[in-house]
């Protein structure tokens, strides 16, 4: 530190002083503290430079100079004064006394004051450094938060290059299969492609089969058997479903009227179909082609027919109800479950979403919801249907809430229309058997 040095300094100049004192006394040793006042100088000089280059201040190092001129002042007088008879007992040293005790004064006066310049300036010079630090460090967070920002924009940028184009190309990719499936969808129209699963309901009251419900099929030579979730949407789009689900209800009506007359036959609609005006006399049409007695169909349609509740909608819904066709509403509780719908049509049959029926063994929401849903049917005079039983808790369960029927794999899965017989056969006589012959069997 540059005080040390300035202090230093101060101790040099008192050690010359003593010096000085000791050629008064011993004149003989002379030579010898000559010597040491000229190495105590020297070394006086070399602390206050260091002490102003350290201080790195303007007034520390004008206090220098004059510390260094003073002394150098004072060694001189020093000398003179022993010149003229070695003692410095003399009226001409008598004066130089005086001289030396002035420079003295003002050699430890200058040295006092770059002491205290010193560590005035050490202090700054000190705070300047913490200042330049934090300045630094500012310039640093700056610094970095640019180069993030950089190298965001950068792969940000990099990213639109490589994911903008996977994401056209993969884009285009999913337009062009869907493409693909139009044109496969109208070939199969045209080639009279498409086929009709049934599934058994099964009347839990009565214990036995109530009917069956038509679920379409597309046997792809190359796709394999396309689920209807897959293809009905286009179609939809497409405005193909108006004659593919005409042919549904044609062909649905053709097998069922083969069948025992005790069983119905259930026939899921889209609103596209229902709200297409010749929907009435495409119904009347199967039905006469296919002479099944009109309270053995039934259609199944979703809340989604009734969104917007039109007024025509409802209008032919009421007339084929009139004509003996009974109306289900399918998948209740996933779509708006708007009770309005059930005031706006008097539907027949609510059909309970498979999501509530396999989670109602799982969770006290589901239960409770299929607990509140029969009890509306049982309010309003309506069948309910349990959707995708699977197994015999599910069963059990759906017993005990009050609903009326049940459908799912625990009965049959959906079959052709060949294994239409052996279904009813295998149902016959209830559940319990059909599990016992199972088990005998297997
Ligand atoms: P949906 O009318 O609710 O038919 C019931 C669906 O649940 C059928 O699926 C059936 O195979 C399936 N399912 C029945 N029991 C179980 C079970 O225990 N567990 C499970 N996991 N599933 C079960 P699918 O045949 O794939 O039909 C899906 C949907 O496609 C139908 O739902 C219906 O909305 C629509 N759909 C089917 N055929 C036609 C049709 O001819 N016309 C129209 N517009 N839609 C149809
Ligand atoms: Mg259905
Ligand atoms: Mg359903």
């Amino acid at each position: 530190m540059s005080i040390n040095y300035a202090r230093a300094a101060g101790a040099d100049f008192a050690a010359m002083r003593v010096a000085s004192s000791h050629v008064t006394r011993q004149p003989s040793a002379r030579p010898r503290l000559d010597d040491e006042i000229d190495k105590l100088a020297k070394t006086l000089s070399e602390d206050v430079t260091i002490a102003a280059e350290r201080s790195q201040s303007a007034r520390a190092a004008k206090a220098a100079a004059k510390v260094k001129e003073a002394a150098n002042a004072w060694v001189a007088i020093h000398r003179r004064r022993f010149q003229a008879d070695g003692t410095g007992n003399n009226e001409a040293s008598a004066r130089e006394i005086d001289d030396v005790d002035q420079l003295s004064n003002v050699v430890n006066q200058q040295i006092e004051l770059l002491v205290n310049y010193t560590a005035g300036d050490g202090f700054l010079f000190r705070q300047r450094a913490l200042a330049a630090i934090k300045r630094d460090l500012q310039l640093n967070v700056v610094a970095l938060t640019v180069a993030l920002l950089l190298s965001g924009l950068f792969s940000w940028l990099l990213a639109r290059r490589i994911i903008g184009p996977v994401a056209i190309a993969s884009k285009a990719a999913s337009l062009q299969s869907r493409r693909a499936l139009e044109l496969d969808l109208r070939e199969a129209m045209d080639k009279d492609e498409f086929t009709l699963f049934y599934q058994p309901i099964y009347d839990l009251r009565m214990d036995r089969i109530s009917g069956f419900e038509a679920l379409l099929r597309w046997p792809h030579p190359k796709r394999g058997l396309v689920p209807p979730d897959q293809f009905i949407p286009i179609a939809e789009d497409i405005g193909l479903i108006t004659p593919l689900g005409e042919w549904v209800l044609n062909r649905a009506c053709e097998q069922a009227a083969g069948w025992p007359s005790e069983l119905k036959i259930a026939v899921n609609v889209s609103a596209t179909q229902i709200r297409d005006p010749r929907f009435a006399e495409v119904i009347a049409n199967a039905l006469d082609a296919s002479t099944l007695a009109p309270h053995r169909l039934e259609l199944e349609i979703t809340e989604s027919v009734l969104l917007g509740n039109s007024a025509e909608t409802v209008a032919t819904l009421h007339k084929l109800k009139a004509q003996g066709l009974s109306i289900a509403l399918d998948d209740f509780g996933t779509g708006y479950s708007s009770l309005s719908y059930l005031r706006s049509f008097p539907f027949d049959k609510l059909k309970i979403d498979q999501s509530f029926v396999r989670d109602a063994t799982a969770t006290n929401g589901s239960k409770l919801i299929v607990r509140a849903i029969t009890s509306l049917g049982r309010s309003l005079g309506i069948t309910i249907t349990a959707e995708g039983v699977e197994t015999i808790e599910q069963l059990d369960q759906i017993r005990a809430e009050g609903c009326n029927e049940a459908q799912g794999f625990l009965f049959s899965r959906p079959v052709p229309a060949t294994e239409i017989a052996s279904t009813i056969l295998n149902l016959r006589g209830g559940l319990a058997r059909r599990h016992l012959s199972g088990a005998m069997t297997g």
